[in-house]
């Protein structure tokens, strides 16, 4: 009978636990595996927008490409070489901003009075230390200097000429803001400003920000280290004819950009008053934490469910703690490369 009764009491115990290791799924797998069989996570993201297949010719496709993977590899060398999530973050977000393909530094898109702000940010998901940066107009690498805001000052936030002085104090790199000046965004900006002409003699509302060529390029990473610290950056030239001061998600923790180690590390693209609104990134953390969601199944509810009815469009980049990562986007297509639970590297752009 005594048997009995510890056999029942044993069953009463043991089983509601395996009935939620169940209903977690592969997550809980995934946690009894994690602290047994650490591994490196990265992947890296160049923007979300209208990127159909056949809408890029050969050439500028292989070009987005071998920049994703050279940025996408360089970071993860850091990784294998004992550099922290941070350090990768910002290694392979400098590849990118260095780059004319992405809206982020010298490939960013102009302002409506032609010129350029940059946002960026960067976040330690191990001791939640963030710092960010907003309306840049002569900083090469906006994410250096998000970084040194994070590190070398005892704020979260810093912005245009306030920014720029710490820069010069930090000995951050400033250049001209010639620098930043291309064809292609400058063609944008024109098309642009047409349409809204034509829109406004016509009596219509402005409908510019539905236009195709208005969002493009935003870059960013996300990490985890060696020592099972997770890392999350964004940076971006906003999105083109946007209004003089206008800040979007990017430099925003919890909107653009979010690292905990108890749950993810995320960096997001596309329409971002929208993503400032709904809090995107720290949502998809929210809901890891208060909802027990794998990493995808997050990433997908606030995109695919929560963001597309708002009305807002674009993706994310999102690991957990054990470097599964979770990538969703509502937009036609997402520049985005990652090393896959194989050790290889991984670059997309279609849906
Ligand atoms: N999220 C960026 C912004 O709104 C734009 C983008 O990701 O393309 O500033």
């Amino acid at each position: 009978m005594k048997k009995i009764l510890s056999l029942f009491l044993l069953m009463c115990c043991v089983l509601p636990m395996f009935g939620a290791a169940q209903k977690r799924g592969s997550t809980e797998v995934r946690q009894l595996q994690g602290p047994q069989n650490p591994r490196l996570g990265f992947a890296i993201h160049g923007g979300a927008g209208v990127i159909k297949r056949g809408s890029l010719s050969p050439e500028k496709e292989k070009a987005y490409r071998a920049k994703l993977e050279e940025a996408l590899l360089t970071g993860f060398k850091a990784l294998q070489e004992g550099k922290s999530g941070l350090d990768a973050v910002e290694i392979a977000i400098r590849i990118l901003e260095d780059s004319p393909l992405f809206n982020a530094g010298k490939g960013a898109v102009f302002t409506a009075d032609g010129k350029i702000e940059l946002d960026a940010s960067i976040m330690d998901g191990k001791s939640l230390a963030a710092g960010a940066v907003a309306g840049l107009r002569h900083v090469k690498n906006p994410i250096t200097l998000a970084r040194a805001v994070m590190e070398k000052s005892p704020h979260v936030m810093m912005i245009s000429d306030g920014a720029e002085k710490f820069a010069k104090e930090q000995k951050i790199g400033l250049v001209d803001e010639k620098y930043f000046w291309t064809q292609e965004r400058w063609n944008s900006l024109q098309l642009i400003l047409k349409e809204e002409g034509e829109k406004k003699k016509g009596g219509q509302r402005s409908a510019i920000s539905g236009l195709p060529y208005n969002k493009f390029g935003t870059v960013g990473a996300i990490a985890l280290d060696k020592k099972g610290n997770l890392a999350a950056g964004t940076s971006t030239g906003g999105m083109t004819n946007k209004k003089y001061g206008r800040v979007g998600d990017a430099p925003i923790i919890g909107a653009g950009t979010y690292a905990n180690n108890d749950t993810c590390a995320v960096s997001a693209t596309g329409w971002g008053e929208y993503f400032i609104r709904l809090g995107v990134a720290r949502d998809i953390s929210a809901v890891m934490e208060y909802r027990a969601l794998a990493v995808q199944q997050a990433a997908d509810l606030v995109i695919k469910q929560k963001l597309q009815s708002l009305g807002g469009d674009g993706g994310v980049i999102a690991m957990d703690k054990f470097g599964n990562i979770g990538i969703s986007f509502n937009s036609e297509g997402m520049y985005r490369a990652y090393i896959d639970s194989a050790g290889k590297p991984v670059v997309e752009i279609y849906k």
